[in-house]
């Protein structure tokens, strides 16, 4: 295998890549698309299946309406228009995984068009056109390894075979792959947010083939394109992509053609394999399914999953940054999953200065978690956690300085705010005579503060809890302090 040609930034940069995406989700229902069978993963093989799943002549297909209910609910949430009416057809081919000869999904007439993602952040904002998403039952499985006679037979697994299925088709705009990248990320998070499915590559439940030409940058007219398949992770996606834009771009070149062909990407190696050309391509005779009737979505349906919609990861950012002034990057990192805002807002709410509990996230939890290559959902401080450490320096009854003190031990010993400070708890000082001798102190080492005090600026008196805390490594009971400061600036 030559290895490729290196591309220069200079020459690559004379292209444009062109990338469209089609992503399957499979969608969280109890049981299968068009019969009763369960959908739960990692049963043994074929311990899920009835004639109408296996394909057995003369079994007919029940559509599932929840199946229905999650398809069109993520359709809304990424801004489809729901198509009224939609139609069933039957895909045609042949494939050891796919006992009745066909795959029931849909085609002329989808459940969902015209959506859209954003990718790209505030100001550098890019709509990408979603073309359709439509329903679809899943294939089976064939099983080349793992056990007694594998190495010389293959077996199928028709567990999966009528788990439900939407397809997500975007539109060629995406034009790198890094925006591919995005484009993914932000339509696996949107999906998760609603709920409709759990979206884990390694169990197969979301799984994307990437299309991808190049084509002379300023050239209207879309290259030929190659399909990339059966890539496990976003990561992996965007590093077959960047091969496979360098290797496009090489052929081009060297005055050669783009061979329209499904690829395969080795991970390890890092490159792109041709798998099989479009000579082969089938041609899948979609005909309507006659076992099915058009499916429609009237509008009370519409309207009652519209209000299951729940507030969207965009949407919640920009609310976080404007509520609670977080940071556009950190509202990323705090939405990244529902789960996680959810907590940060029950936690912020409930405390008596949500900003601070936000600040205290910026500021000492999202550092410290950083610095050790942890996720926030492996953060050893809660949500809670931050809100009570917050309402004690609200309250003075720790200093900042404690507090970042009693956050490190916290990260040290892999424990929760509210146990390392039950633990740690300061012996407060509230003996009024030790309190008074330090109030003298902090009083005579600043007189330019008590002449402001004295001249009216009564808000100074801020100034001097905090020395006094300080001199008192944070043990001085505040509101003790603020009474005898009072009392002997007054
Ligand atoms: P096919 O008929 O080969 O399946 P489609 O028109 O259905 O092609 O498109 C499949 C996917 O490929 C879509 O996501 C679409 O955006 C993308 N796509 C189509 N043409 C190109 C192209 N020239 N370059 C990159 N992506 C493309
Ligand atoms: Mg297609
Ligand atoms: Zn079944």
């Amino acid at each position: 295998m030559a290895t490729l040609p290196e591309i220069s930034p200079r020459t690559r940069s004379n292209y444009e890549p062109v990338i469209g995406l089609e992503v399957h989700v499979q969608l969280l229902t109890a049981s299968k698309i068009f019969c009763s069978c369960s959908t739960r993963f990692g049963a043994p093989p074929n311990a899920q299946v009835c004639p109408v799943c296996l394909g057995l002549p003369g079994a007919l297909p029940v559509l599932n309406r929840t199946a229905v209910e999650f398809a069109v609910l993520a359709a809304m949430a990424l801004n489809c228009r729901i198509n009224r009416t939609s139609i069933f057809a039957r895909k045609n081919y042949f494939y050891p995984d796919l006992p009745k000869g066909y795959q029931i999904s849909q085609y002329d007439q989808p459940l969902a068009e015209f959506g859209w993602i954003l990718v790209g952040s505030d100001g550098g904002e890019k709509k990408i056109g979603i073309t359709r998403l439509h329903l679809e039952e899943d294939a089976g499985k064939s099983l080349h390894e793992g056990f007694a006679d594998s190495s010389h037979t293959t077996a199928i697994d028709l567990n999966r075979s009528g788990v439900p299925l939407i397809e997500i088709v975007s539109e060629p705009e995406l034009s790198s792959p890094h925006e591919a990248y995005e484009y993914l990320t932000r339509l696996k998070e949107i999906i998760l947010y609603t709920g409709v499915s759990d979206c884990n590559m390694e169990e197969g439940s979301l799984r994307c083939d990437a299309n991808v030409s190049v084509r002379p940058r300023g050239e209207k007219q879309l290259g030929t394109k190659t399909e990339i398949k059966n890539v496990n992770s976003f990561r992996f996606i965007r590093q077959a992509l960047e091969y496979e834009v360098d290797r496009q771009i090489g052929i081009l070149q060297a005055g050669g053609q783009i061979t329209q062909e499904t690829r395969l990407y080795e991970a390890n190696q890092g490159k792109t394999y041709a798998m099989r050309s479009k000579e082969e391509a089938h041609d899948y005779r979609y005909f309507p399914e006659p076992d099915l009737l058009p499916l429609t979505i009237a509008e009370t349906w519409e309207r009652e999953i519209r209000a299951k919609l729940p507030e969207l990861p965009q949407a919640r950012r920009k609310r976080l940054v404007e509520e609670y002034g977080v940071t556009e990057y950190d509202a990323q990192v705090l939405t990244s999953t529902r789960n996680l805002a959810e907590q940060f807002e029950r936690a912020a709410r409930a405390a008596k200065n949500p900003k601070r509990v936000a600040n205290l996230v910026q500021a000492e939890l999202m550092g410290r978690l950083k610095a050790r290559g942890l996720e926030i959902t492996q953060s050893p401080i809660s949500m809670a956690g931050v809100a009570n450490s917050a309402d004690l320096v609200e309250s003075g009854a720790i200093s900042g300085k404690m507090l970042k003190d009693l956050y490190d031990l916290c990260f040290e010993r892999q424990e929760d705010f509210a146990e390392t400070y039950r633990k740690e708890k300061p012996e407060q000082i509230s003996d009024r005579s030790r309190l008074e001798k330090i109030v003298a102190e902090v009083i005579a080492a600043n007189p330019k503060q008590v002449e402001q005090y004295r001249a009216g600026k009564k808000t100074i008196v801020g100034f001097f809890v905090g020395q006094v805390m300080k001199a008192s490594k944070g043990q001085a009971n505040p509101a003790l302090v603020n009474e005898l400061l009072v009392e002997k600036l007054e």
